[in-house]
């Protein structure tokens, strides 16, 4: 599991993993944007809370992750990113499943607004860029696009959802013993090389 606040880097570095370990990702926001620009019930539902920087509630997340490990390709493992988000959710998911490893990375508030409100995807290959950080190949820059919850208000409201309701997580796991820090100030290639050392001595 990838545990972090917002834009600490954990879609990003999820790459790695899944390159490392074989294990499908699975990002609870990447699966509501999906129902959201589907239009589908759960998207609907799930859009008000996502666009006000709000968690969407736990038992919806819950009933999506059931579906999700029921899928063929779960059925030896995930990398989950963005879930557990709650105490209620990792509870939920203790009942389903076992959690082997947690990886949190760390990345200071004053970082996060930075990060977020510069991110931009390229909606053709799914890539991830910053205007700064990770500019964009030359020629891609006027069809990127910007998530809705990605501007300074909404970033402020989803950090003050993480230390509130998701934090409270890293000493739940850390009380179990699988909890490993990274730090997650570095370049995308130092962060990843610290990752990928964490995977393996996992
Ligand atoms: P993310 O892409 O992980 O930053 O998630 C974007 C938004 O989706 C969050 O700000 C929440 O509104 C919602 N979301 C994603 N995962 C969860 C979760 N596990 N629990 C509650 N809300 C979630």
């Amino acid at each position: 599991m990838l545990f972090g606040p917002p834009g600490a880097g954990k879609g990003t570095q999820a790459e790695i993993i899944v390159e490392i370990t074989g294990k499908p990702q699975v990002s609870t926001g990447d699966m509501l944007r999906s129902a959201v620009s589907q239009g589908t019930k759960l998207g609907l539902e799930a859009k008000v809370f996502m666009e006000s920087g709000k968690l969407v509630p736990d038992q919806v997340i819950i009933g999506l992750i059931e579906d999700r490990l029921n899928e063929p390709d779960a059925s030896n493992g995930v990398l989950f990113d963005g879930f557990p988000r709650t105490i209620p959710q990792a509870e939920a998911l203790a009942e389903i499943t076992e959690v082997s490893a947690v990886i949190s990375i760390e990345v200071p508030d004053e970082d996060i607004v930075n990060r977020i409100v510069g991110r931009r995807m390229d909606p053709i290959t799914g890539e991830i860029y910053h205007v700064l950080f990770k500019p964009p190949p030359p020629g891609t820059e006027s069809r990127l696009v910007q998530r809705k919850d990605d501007n300074e208000d909404t970033v402020r409201m989803r950090l003050a959802a993480y230390h509130e309701q998701t934090k409270p997580l890293g000493e739940w796991y850390s009380n179990r013993g699988i909890l490993a820090i990274v730090d997650g100030t570095g370049t995308i290639q130092e962060v990843g090389h610290s990752v990928a050392k964490a995977v393996r001595s996992i």
